[in-house]
């Protein structure tokens, strides 16, 4: 069977090939990617799931990844030789026992999408976005490199893959806005690294003006194969529970094209028939950065970039996300409400949740920032299914961590802060010093 796939522009309708270098539609409007539904539809959903499932832990190139193991919903029309994947999805689902336990939550989980090639759940995206990049300039596509702007993940993800694939790569960094690992990871990956006097946002506007030239690919989310990629992570979702779907799921959000991939995903499997429930969906933002808190508050009736403040939470850390509209329209489909996390809730949630197990970058910290203020405000019960989305890995944010232990981060009284026990080598000295500390375990 043909499956087919082409970019749409929602308001227009005007189509488009994949291997065209376009972002926008007529209108100025982005463009989506869209499938051949009737055609997919000629499957049941039962061959679909026995299909997916059949490629689970597979040998056979390029359906081990999440993301191609999918392939015909993802990006039908690439030749599997052509594909530039590093085995990204499949992602641990953690069973967040203690933490729930603690919460009043029998079954909490937490999506690791971190523990993937470059850290972080980009990787679900690029694979697509450069794969797409590689076929069209085997087809004679001049396309030169690919470049980003970046809070740091998309420009790690993006230098990785288009090493792999032997693409130049061109990223716009905000300067000192990112990790020591971020910042490190495209240098070593062979990627032109430009630091701006400016943040997520001044890039963003940079890098749009420089891909005006057609022969620099544009790799931010505004590109929607990105999207096409991350939305797996909905349908791993539901594999993971046997097809069964979560009540809740709960993602930080900055530019909002990892909300809407969760959207979209949800919306294909509904569509069809792989799925007939739909989860509510919570958008979690840094109180500094919180422009889709401040439209949620009006109904969705106003709208406004904001200057985003300083979080640690950079990756999100923008006060004028590309899509905003796509995002919007998931939260109404899907019950969705939209909770503003402290610097302090946020380096104290990361931090609770590290005690229990988890190792958390900033970002899933704010996520478990809203579940706590959502289990005050009862907004979960007991035994909901709730699903908490960690977007990167602890490991890329030890500033971070290393600040917190040490009651370092402005502003934050560290309430888990495990400082380190200086000693002198001394048999009896430690004795008492563990004495000590293990009468004083909390959690
Ligand atoms: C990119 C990123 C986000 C935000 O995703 P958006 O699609 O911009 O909303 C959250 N956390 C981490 C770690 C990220 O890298």
């Amino acid at each position: 069977m043909a499956f087919n796939a082409c970019f749409k522009g929602s308001q227009t309708g005007n189509t488009y090939s994949l291997d065209q270098v376009i972002y926008r539609d007529t209108d100025g409007g982005l463009l989506e990617v869209e499938h051949d539904m009737e055609q997919l539809g000629k499957r049941s959903a039962a061959e679909w799931k026995s299909l997916f499932e059949s490629r689970c832990g597979t040998h056979k190139w390029p359906f081990a990844s999440g993301i191609w193991g999918k392939k015909e919903w993802v990006l039908p029309g690439i030749a599997d030789e052509d594909i530039i994947s590093l085995n990204e999805g499949w992602t641990n689902l953690f069973f967040a026992q203690r933490l729930g336990a603690h919460l009043g939550l029998d079954d909490l989980w937490v999506k690791l999408c971190g523990n993937s090639h470059t850290g972080s759940f980009k990787d679900l995206g690029m694979t697509v976005l450069v794969s797409q990049v590689n076929h069209m300039r085997k087809r004679g596509v001049p396309i030169k490199a690919v470049a980003c702007a970046s809070t740091g993940d998309t420009s790690a993800a993006l230098a990785a893959y288009c090493a792999a694939a032997g693409i130049p790569s061109v990223v716009f960094l905000p300067g000192n806005k990112i990790s020591v690992a971020q910042l490190i990871q495209p240098i070593s990956n062979g990627s032109i690294v430009l630091s701006l006097d400016t943040d997520f946002d001044g890039c963003m506007k940079i890098v749009q003006e420089i891909t005006e030239d057609k022969s620099l690919y544009l790799a931010n989310s505004m590109n929607s194969l990105r999207i096409e990629g991350q939305k797996t992570i909905s349908f791993e979702l539901c594999q993971q529970f046997a097809w069964e779907v979560p009540d809740v799921i709960i993602i930080p959000g900055g530019n909002l094209g990892n909300v809407s991939a969760l959207g979209r995903g949800f919306d294909m499997m509904l569509e069809l028939g792989l799925i007939a429930k739909k989860p509510r969906i919570v958008v979690a933002q840094a109180a500094n950065a919180n422009p889709l808190y401040l439209a949620y508050k009006s109904d969705y009736t106003r709208f406004a970039p904001v200057q985003a403040q300083k979080t640690e939470a950079s990756a999100i850390q923008i006060g004028n996300p590309v899509s905003y509209a796509r995002a919007v329209k998931v939260l109404k489909k899907y019950s969705g409400s939209v909770y503003q996390v402290t610097e302090e809730q946020l380096s104290n949630a990361a931090h609770l949740a590290d005690r229990t197990g988890l190792y958390c970058d900033p970002h899933t910290g704010v996520a478990i920032g809203a579940l706590l203020q959502m289990v005050e405000e009862k907004a979960v019960s007991r035994k909901e299914r709730v699903i908490v989305v960690s977007t990167a890995h602890g490991l890329k944010f030890s500033e971070f961590k290393t600040r917190y232990h040490k009651q370092e981060l402005a502003g934050v009284k560290a309430e888990y802060a495990n400082p380190i026990s200086e000693c002198p080598a001394d048999t009896n000295k430690v004795r008492d010093i563990l004495d000590q500390r293990l009468k004083n375990i909390a959690l």
